[in-house]
């Protein structure tokens, strides 16, 4: 086994945003600015939001916090996200879900500024993305893409996985984790299969392919009955079992196998961070 250190890799990324973003305040005078919205108090949102907003203290982002009521109206919400969008100091604004239960987050999300959407789930990223044919599109044309696919891309990329002519499956076919992901994978001339809850022979499926990637949000789903040896694990999953974190998959059972994977936490989680960073620095340099 070889382990994917996605704490590693995230902090060399965040060495390298941390500089660039020093350059910006050096030639400007002005730091990049990220917003971010809460509503209502769900636990594990603050804990989200505490920790993007310190990574933006690291790396000299400014961040701007709006914590909202859980029975805020549609229109007060709006509102909020609306005066961003006019805020010349804010580039980036980030809605932080799941949102209460009553509320539809996209009806929200399409009320942000495309250029500031660094979550990338407005329709018109979501549409640039399934437009875009190749990788150098994606960067050479700063398009946001939602942070924790990229994150994944990162990974394989500074693991020297092969992604061109590999088969890749996901399980999970979220707007925010496996349907991006699919894009990216596809843009990088990989074979995609996208699998879900009523996907038949899931082991079968998994066992044909060289990189498997788990976003499903079960404990332990995926072991060694799904795995071939030599492929690239990624596991996407944040459960909380006992009050401890783990993944989609049973880590004891695929450790002693011949393969690449990432670790829960300390994997995927530190990626999707820092490409909220790099998603701000992209919103900035397209939006100056
Ligand atoms: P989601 O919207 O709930 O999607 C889960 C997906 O898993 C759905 O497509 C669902 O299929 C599929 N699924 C459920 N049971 C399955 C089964 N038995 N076999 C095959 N597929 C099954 O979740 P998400 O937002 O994509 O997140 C997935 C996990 O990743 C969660 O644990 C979440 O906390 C975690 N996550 C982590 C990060 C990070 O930064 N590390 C970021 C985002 C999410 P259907 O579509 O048919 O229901």
């Amino acid at each position: 086994m070889e382990l994917i250190d996605g704490k590693k890799i995230s902090n060399e990324k965040r060495e390298e945003i941390r500089e660039k973003v020093e350059k910006i305040k050096r030639q400007t005078g002005k730091a990049p600015g990220l917003a971010t919205i809460l509503v209502g108090k769900n636990l594990a949102s603050q804990i989200y939001i505490k920790s993007k907003i310190k990574a933006c203290e690291n790396v000299g982002i400014k961040s701007f916090h709006y914590n909202l009521y859980e029975n805020s109206s549609k229109e007060e919400i709006i509102n909020l996200i609306k005066k961003l969008n006019e805020n010349s100091e804010i580039d980036g604004i980030l809605l932080q879900l799941p949102l209460p239960q009553n509320k539809d987050a996209q009806d929200y999300i399409n009320s942000i500024n495309p250029s500031k959407d660094v979550d990338g789930l407005h329709p018109f990223n979501a549409g640039l993305l399934n437009l875009l044919k190749s990788w150098d599109e994606i960067i050479k044309k700063n398009i946001l893409v939602p942070c924790t696919p990229l994150g994944i891309m990162h990974l394989l990329s500074k693991s020297s996985t092969e992604v061109a002519s590999k088969t890749a499956v996901i399980i999970g076919r979220s707007n925010l984790v496996g349907k991006p992901l699919s894009m990216l994978l596809l843009s990088k001339n990989a074979t995609v299969i996208i699998t879900h809850s009523k996907t038949k022979n899931l082991k079968e499926i998994c066992k044909s392919a060289d990189i498997v990637i788990a976003a499903i949000g079960k404990p332990n789903f995926i072991n060694k009955e799904f795995i071939k040896n030599g492929i690239a694990l990624i596991d996407v999953g944040i459960n909380r079992v006992s009050d401890k974190i783990c993944g989609d998959v049973n880590f004891e059972s695929v450790k002693d196998m011949d393969i690449k994977i990432t670790t829960v936490p300390g994997g995927v989680g530190p990626m999707t961070i820092t490409m909220l960073l790099e998603n701000t620095l992209k919103a900035f340099y397209s939006r100056k």
